[in-house]
């Protein structure tokens, strides 16, 4: 597999993430037990967590509060939010998981491979030399729920420097 960002697995991945009608990114922004969302970071503006089926350790999906599904409908503020978001992301994973790389992708609407297609969300896909060859095992493969926890609860060690304006 050459192409990571292959959008009828996206497609299948995120429509198994939905789990029915709600939209899971506003049930994990809602959600009283942020942990069980494997939410990492909330404010008014913007929400990062885990993907649940992820393509590599320490996927995570970044989006807009606001359940919107395109760039369009952001607000000036929402969209600068948005990428500070993404650059705080990025920071998190290079100083806990240390990879040689990323990916940073959007799918829009539902012929671009997007599962969930009304909430606009921001992948963020760290990569390291070498894992081109498993990829494509981890992303058909059910990932151990352990492992998803162990970097959770890594990740989230370290979550303060998702709140630091950097
Ligand atoms: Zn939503």
């Amino acid at each position: 597999m050459k192409i990571l960002w292959a959008p009828w697995r996206m497609k299948y991945i995120e429509e198994a993430q939905k789990g029915g009608s709600e939209c899971f990114i506003c049930k994990a922004y809602r959600s009283e037990s942020p942990e069980e969302s494997l939410v990492l970071y909330r404010d008014e503006n913007v929400i990062i967590l885990m993907n649940k089926y992820p393509y590599n350790t320490g996927h995570l999906l970044v989006a807009p509060r606001r359940h919107v599904p395109s760039y369009e409908e952001l607000t000036e503020e929402e969209l600068c939010a948005l990428n500070m978001a993404v650059k705080k992301s990025l920071r998190l994973l290079r100083e806990v998981l240390k990879p040689d790389g990323f990916n940073i992708g959007v799918n829009l609407g539902r012929v671009a491979g997007a599962g969930l297609e009304d909430h606009l969300h921001i992948h963020v896909v760290p990569r390291w030399n070498g894992d081109t060859n498993f990829m494509p095992v981890i992303a058909e493969t059910k990932v151990l729920p352990e492992a998803l926890e162990d970097t959770y609860k890594k990740l989230l060690k370290k979550a303060s420097l998702l709140r630091e304006n950097p």
